[in-house]
């Protein structure tokens, strides 16, 4: 049976890949959508959750499209009206608050998907299953953006809990923290703030594997011209590079994988899974070593960011 489906927040996000995807996801119905501003045409629209959430009690499942700051509020007024909710990444402006959240869904009985799309890139389970039993040396990765071309006119991002240079950093992580065959912890972090801002416009974070292996994590928003989004994995076998975000995937320098982007499509496809399974998912490990880089950074200010 079809799951009707309410969107929050139809910023770039929704409309780039949450409207087509979903278009293209049988399991699942859009039938309105919250919107402070916006509204599709030929759909129910309202101001806010809330008055969705009032006006459409049939409605099983929710998926929001905000920002990490005041989405708690959101999915918790989900969860207690008894439906489904899938969080965009991060999923909160807190480690804490997704795992009230995941403990209020658990106890309401309903599922709780907190995403991570760049481990729907189309390589990354292929590195996961490469890398399951090989002992890792060496990991780099490099992820630099020009956040004038990505996130344009995008307060929030640049507020506190909006992450900086970690909101898309934190996609590395993920799927970081998806490859490796083992857990990783931060030992150090340097973090760019512009004297203008309140989150970081670079950062440089150093961690390290449970057996002691060097993970090296280079962001930076200020990229121009080519973007990078590069994962290396130097192990005692074979290298294994991701690139393009987890599109790409290099085996010993030798192309292997390289795909299009179905990153939302599988997403959605999971969320209707997880539904009909009666299950959640919710791995807080890109967030936490988010968390971590905060509280262990040096804050280094520097010049003031205008777009
Ligand atoms: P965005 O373009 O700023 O859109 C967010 C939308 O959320 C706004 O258009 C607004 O929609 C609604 N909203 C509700 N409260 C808001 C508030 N206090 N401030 C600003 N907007 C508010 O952001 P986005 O790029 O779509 O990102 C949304 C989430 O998706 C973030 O967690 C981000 O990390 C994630 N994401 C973004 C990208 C990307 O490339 N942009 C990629 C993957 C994931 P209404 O006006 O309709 O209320």
């Amino acid at each position: 049976m079809t799951i009707t489906l309410g969107l929050v927040g139809l910023g770039t996000i929704a409309r780039n890949q949450h409207l087509p995807s979903l278009a293209d996801t049988p399991a699942l119905r859009l039938t309105a959508t919250a919107s402070r501003n916006a509204a599709l045409e030929g759909l129910p629209a309202y101001h806010d959750i809330e008055a969705m959430l009032a006006a459409e009690p049939e409605m099983q499942a929710v998926s929001l499209c905000t920002p990490p700051q005041g989405r708690f509020e959101q999915a918790a007024a989900a969860i207690r009206a008894g439906r489904h909710v899938m969080l965009e990444k991060p999923p909160g402006a807190s480690v804490s608050e997704v795992q009230t959240l995941a403990a209020m869904a658990r106890d309401r009985g309903v599922t709780l998907y907190a995403t991570w799309h760049s481990r729907a890139a189309a390589a990354v389970e292929e590195a996961r299953r490469l890398l399951a039993h090989a002992s890792i040396r060496r990991v780099t990765v490099t992820w630099k953006e020009d956040v004038r071309h990505w996130h344009p006119g995008q307060e929030w991002i640049w507020q506190p809990g909006g992450l900086g240079v970690f909101d898309p950093g934190i996609n590395a992580l993920s799927v970081v923290t998806r490859i490796l065959p083992e857990p990783v912890h931060p030992t150090a972090a340097v973090l760019e703030v512009p004297a203008n801002k309140q989150a970081p416009i670079a950062a440089r974070l150093r961690m390290r594997t449970a057996s002691g292996a060097p993970v090296e994590a280079e962001f930076d928003w200020l990229q121009t011209g080519p973007q990078t989004w590069d994962i290396r994995v130097e192990t005692e076998g074979p290298e294994i590079l991701l690139r393009q975000g987890g599109a790409v995937l290099l085996v010993d320098g030798a192309e292997t994988i390289t795909a299009s982007d179905e990153e939302y499509r599988r997403l959605y496809a999971r969320f209707a899974a997880l539904i009909a399974q009666g299950a959640s998912e919710v791995d807080l490990s890109p967030l936490q070593l988010v968390a971590d880089a905060f509280l262990l950074g040096e804050r280094r200010l520097v010049e003031e960011f205008h777009e």
